[in-house]
């Protein structure tokens, strides 16, 4: 993700906030943009793009250059002393509001758009996860972080639209659901990270998934260092389970293939 801030969205931002009102064009940039952040982080193409961008905490194109535009438009009617009107339109548009002189807009207009995003996926997106986004889980990618994306995005062979039946059990049906709330072969992992997390985050979860989602996406931010080292532990413990899981669904995967 580094790469990408550095070499997609320095670019990007620099002079397309002024083409906003294309909105078409705008959707092809931003569709290409997705498309090279799964090249960047190894996922496959078919990885859902909504789901994607809510783990990332990137929502859309339009929410970073109507932002840029504003940024701008204040920064030259200070320098200049004189108002800037050419953008207001478009701003007027993709904000969808009548008076533009009066807008403050930043962290919370990109909070508010990812917590409809993610209201569609049924997830509950706490003010804090971007912060923690940030600082916490993608500080510096790895290849433990591509295991949580990967979860995240609901990808490998816990998907039920691939393999109908779960391949840990084989006698249930497959899905996320399944194999993280129910399976029996995760059994002992299950209920040691659940306990743990629930700990940590002082809830009483009794379905490990909501849990994971609960520390992943509503977690309060806090700055305090016991806070931070809580929550970097959590993330730590999840990315554990989840390589054992996917480790364990691997080697259920090749056995197939050999038989
Ligand atoms: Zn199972």
């Amino acid at each position: 993700m580094l790469i990408f801030g550095y070499f997609h969205r320095s670019r990007l931002l620099y002079g397309l906030p002024a083409f906003i009102d294309q909105k078409s064009k705008i959707e092809r940039v931003d569709n290409l943009m997705v498309f090279n952040i799964k090249r960047l982080l190894k996922l496959t193409n078919r990885t859902n793009s909504e789901r994607l961008k809510i783990a990332l905490g990137l929502p859309d194109l339009f929410t970073f250059l109507v932002q840029r535009l504003i940024k701008l438009k204040v920064k030259y009617e200070y320098v200049f002393e004189e108002k800037l009107t050419l953008y207001d339109k478009s701003i007027k548009n993709i904000l969808d509001i009548e008076n533009i002189s009066s807008v403050r807009i930043g962290y919370n207009y990109l909070y508010n758009k990812l917590k409809l995003l993610g209201t569609k996926e049924g997830l509950n997106i706490n003010q804090g996860f971007i912060q923690r986004l940030k600082h916490r889980i993608y500080s510096w990618y790895v290849n433990s972080d591509f295991i949580l994306l990967k979860f995240m995005c609901h990808r490998g062979s816990i998907r039920e639209d691939i393999y109908e039946k779960c391949i840990l059990c084989k006698n249930a049906d497959n899905g996320i659901k399944h194999v993280i709330n129910e399976c029996e072969k995760l059994k002992i992992e299950r209920n040691i990270l659940l306990g743990e997390l629930n700990e940590i985050n002082n809830t009483k979860y009794e379905e490990l998934l909501k849990a994971i989602e609960y520390h992943y996406y509503s977690k309060r931010y806090s700055n305090t260092k016991a806070e931070a080292k809580k929550d970097n532990k959590g993330i730590k413990l999840i990315k554990e389970f989840l390589l054992t899981m996917y480790k364990k669904l691997g080697a259920e995967n090749n056995k197939r293939d050999d038989e």
